[in-house]
């Protein structure tokens, strides 16, 4: 086995590579603020940027919010085997590519996939060292509600996606942490502590590390 030293200044020599966070929700629990506020407190983890055949949104810029690509292509990159993991989520394709994934990871960077959760049990079945977040609001009414009170989707658009989080909710245990979302600060409070924890797990710590400084 070989151990990657993470790079020197950004991170922790001890540790081996970085750290897979996976972050999945029903729509409407609140996980894109969660992952876009975590990023400023921890500055030095990644986002990794999704391919989806989805139409950007109107405040929505490819290449940063997502590489918006069409369904050929898509199709395409299922093909040539260039995902770790992909799905249809309420129609549209989304897919994490898997050389940028790996990538980043080798160099040491700590990454953030904000996926659903066919993708997280793909991600699942090929990371054992991944930590794995489920997000949920109170209440299935809350949700509801948050999902009616942002205006983005259409009353059957909402009932589809209620169907599918009652599905979806059905698997939470295949993850590692449940986060509440009742109120934001103490969701990023709790976020925040399971990356901070989770990147100082023993099997991240690199053996040669430990050998060098205190064994020889
Ligand atoms: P949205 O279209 O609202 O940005 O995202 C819809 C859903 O797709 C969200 O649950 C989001 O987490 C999920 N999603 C975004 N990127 C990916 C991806 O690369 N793979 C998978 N499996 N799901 C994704």
């Amino acid at each position: 086995m070989t151990y990657i030293t993470k790079k020197e200044g950004t991170t922790s020599p001890w540790i081996t590579k970085g750290l897979l966070i996976v972050v999945s929700a029903p729509s409407g629990a609140g996980k894109t603020s969660l992952c876009r506020e975590i990023l400023k407190y921890i500055p030095d983890i990644k986002h990794s940027i999704s391919y989806t055949t989805r139409a950007p949104r109107s405040s929505e810029r490819d290449g940063i919010d997502y590489h918006f690509v069409t369904e050929d292509i898509f199709k395409k990159m299922i093909e040539e085997d260039a995902f770790i993991e992909w799905a249809i989520v309420h129609g549209n394709y989304y897919g994490t590519c898997k050389q940028e994934l790996e990538t980043l990871l080798e160099e040491g960077n700590d990454i953030i996939l904000d996926i659903d959760s066919q993708g997280a049990m793909q991600i699942r079945q090929k990371f054992n060292n991944g930590v794995f977040i489920y997000i949920l609001p109170p209440s299935f009414e809350d949700l509801r509600e948050r999902l009616t009170v942002r205006k983005s989707d259409s009353p059957e658009e909402i009932e589809k996606r209620l169907r599918k989080a009652r599905e979806e909710i059905k698997n939470y245990t295949m993850y590692d942490y449940l986060i509440i979302n009742d109120e934001f600060d103490k969701a990023l409070e709790r976020l925040k502590a399971i990356i901070i924890a989770s990147r100082i797990r023993i099997d991240r710590v690199n053996p040669e590390w430990i050998n060098t400084k205190f064994l020889k």
